[in-house]
């Protein structure tokens, strides 16, 4: 986004210090916020305002500006498909889009749909507090400022909120440090620096090589190896554009029809039933297609542990056969958890970029950081003398964006209370307790394991017919029972212990990435197609599950 949409942004209208009663408050402007917000506003004709911390619209592509940042849904799938009009008039440059790129598009949709005069930017909320007696949500601010609203609906996605590992000697260093996640706009000079990235996830991966690019040095410190197919991004091409618009349609019928909501079929073999051969072949085209698209080479390579065995066995000798130097290559191989158990990341020249003569690993299994020290980085084995140090470290994923809040429900419980022991809800939607609070993308929704637009378009679709039935009906408030809770969150478990992602220990979809968070598998393992009849089927039978009251 550039400083003139910011400041344009920044100028949308601001509250007045009273207390505005809201139909619906929704925190958060990213993809989530902005169509509940148009679906809410302009479709029902509800009372209803934004408050989002950010000075300008997009969530986690506001924040997350780090070099070489890259959407790893393709461009073609990672936009808005409630409008043709709206699918029809918008082009995408590449097969993966930057941020930049993502902003200029959400910016494309505010501006069309009209929807920044009815956001409030740098506004952080602070406390969400439930009365019961008047039925509504009393909303805080950390300017002071306070709104109440009939319902509440988080939009505040499932990967805000920054994770810096708390690393002694932190506060000691004498050059500078940023979270990926919080990226300065202004960027970072790398050149002539000695740098030390953390984290080898998604992030990490795809900021090495952009780092190592203009750094003097990098080191890079990895706890836990992990696998990469290369993205293989390139501009998309005139026919392809074509296609796209062409086929519009087919294509958003297959992303709903799909377990992970992306835009291709999984095939329908098993990974064992083909020759060793035929599957080193079809592994080979899916390595030189890129992207997540390896995950769909078969059906079973997520239920199935000697099939996905072959999968990283392949994976494994791809990084052992890139990377020159046998050391490095076996302490990035050495991995210990079962292929896409932890969100597979795609990258462009990673395991390539440890061939460069300014670029160096540590293995933090083997030699773990003691504290940062002034100069640099004091691991068991030594120091390591850094400028700058780049924490690629995660978030406190899923529920964190919701627990920094101060949710308070009936009876002044809090959230964090209610969930002490892990997230549990109803469809990932509502908490007991917590009338008329929707959490989109919430815990227990397939949210991260889906190609996200197609997620939030369905929870925010559900949501918004759920409102209007309410109002055709003269009803004011909806909650669920700890009974639904119950067997949501057993259908959660049930639905994790069918596949290989529980295997993977350090998973923050287990909550393993923050020290103190209990572990439970937070996203929806069901398959979005599925999580969505559950949805439709709830809804056709009056809202089963919920007690809908006036
Ligand atoms: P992540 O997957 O949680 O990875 C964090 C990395 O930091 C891991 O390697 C982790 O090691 C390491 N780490 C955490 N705390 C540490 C500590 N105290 N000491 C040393 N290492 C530590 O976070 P992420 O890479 O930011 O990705 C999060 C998610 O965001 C992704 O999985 C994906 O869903 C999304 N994402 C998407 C895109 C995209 O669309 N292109 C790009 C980036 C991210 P352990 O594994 O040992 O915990």
């Amino acid at each position: 986004m550039s400083n003139a949409s910011i400041s344009s942004a920044a100028a949308a209208p601001q509250s007045d210090q009273q207390s505005p009663t809201l139909d619906a408050l929704i925190v958060g402007a990213g993809f989530s916020g902005l169509y509940q917000l148009l679906c809410l506003r302009d479709k029902l004709g509800l009372e209803v305002r934004v408050l989002e911390a950010g000075a300008g619209i997009g969530g986690t592509w506001y924040w997350n500006r780090y070099p070489g940042a890259r959407c790893d849904s393709e461009s073609h799938s990672y936009c808005y498909s409630f409008s043709e009009e709206l699918m029809q008039e918008w082009e995408w440059s590449e097969r993966y889009p930057e941020p930049p790129e993502i902003l200029r598009y959400l910016n494309h949709v505010a501006d069309r749909f009209q929807l920044k005069r009815s956001i409030q930017f740098n506004t952080r909320v602070k406390s969400v507090h439930y009365d019961q007696h008047a039925n509504v949500w009393q909303v805080g601010t950390e300017g002071g400022e306070r709104f109440t609203t009939r319902f509440l609906i988080t939009a505040v996605g499932c990967l805000s909120a920054a994770n810096v590992p708390k690393i002694a000697g932190l506060d000691s260093f004498a050059g500078r440090w940023y979270h990926t996640g919080e990226w300065p706009h202004e960027g970072v000079d790398f050149s002539g620096k000695r740098v030390g990235l953390i984290g080898t996830g998604s992030t990490g991966i795809q900021a090495t090589p952009v780092i190592a690019a203009t750094a003097a040095h990098l080191t890079v410190f990895q706890r836990t190896a992990n696998y990469s197919v290369p993205a293989r991004n390139v501009p998309l091409t005139e026919e392809f554009k074509r296609y796209v618009k062409q086929n519009a349609k087919s294509i958003r019928q297959l992303m709903h029809a799909t377990t992970n909501g992306h835009p291709f079929a999984i095939d329908e073999r098993s990974a064992l039933q083909v020759t060793p051969e035929e599957r080193q072949a079809l592994y080979e085209a899916a390595w030189e297609r890129g992207g997540l698209q390896f995950r769909a080479t078969f059906q079973d390579l997520l239920v199935s542990k000697a099939a996905n065995d072959t999968a990283s066995e392949f994976l494994k000798n791809k990084i052992r056969s890139i990377v020159k130097d046998p050391a490095t290559a076996a302490k990035l191989a050495d991995i210990d958890h079962p292929y896409a158990a932890k969100r597979p990341p795609i990258d462009t020249d990673y395991f390539e970029t440890f061939n460069r003569s300014n670029v160096a690993l540590v293995d933090l299994r083997a030699t773990p950081i003691e504290r940062i020290m002034p100069h640099g980085i004091r691991t068991t084995a030594g120091d390591h003398a850094l400028d700058i140090i780049v924490f690629a470290t995660g978030f406190d994923a899923m529920t964190g964006p919701l627990l920094r809040m101060d949710v308070r429900g009936r009876g002044g419980v809090s959230l964090a209370d209610a969930w002490s022991a892990g997230p549990r809800n109803y469809l990932g939607l509502q908490v007991a307790g917590f009338p008329n609070l929707f959490t989109i993308t919430g815990p227990g929704s397939p949210s991260v394991l889906c190609n996200m637009p197609v997620a939030i378009e369905q929870h925010v679709e559900w949501i918004t017919d759920c409102i209007a039935h309410m109002r055709k009906h003269g009803l004011t408030r909806i909650e669920t029972s700890a009974e639904a809770m119950d067997k949501w969150v057993a259908e959660v478990n049930r639905a994790a212990a069918a596949t290989l992602l529980p295997q993977a220990k350090h998973s923050w979809y287990l909550g393993a990435n923050i020290p103190g968070k209990p572990r439970v598998f937070m996203p929806y393992p069901g398959g979005m197609a599925h999580y969505r009849t559950i949805c439709d089927g709830v809804a056709a039978r009056n809202y089963e599950g919920f007690s809908l009251s006036a």
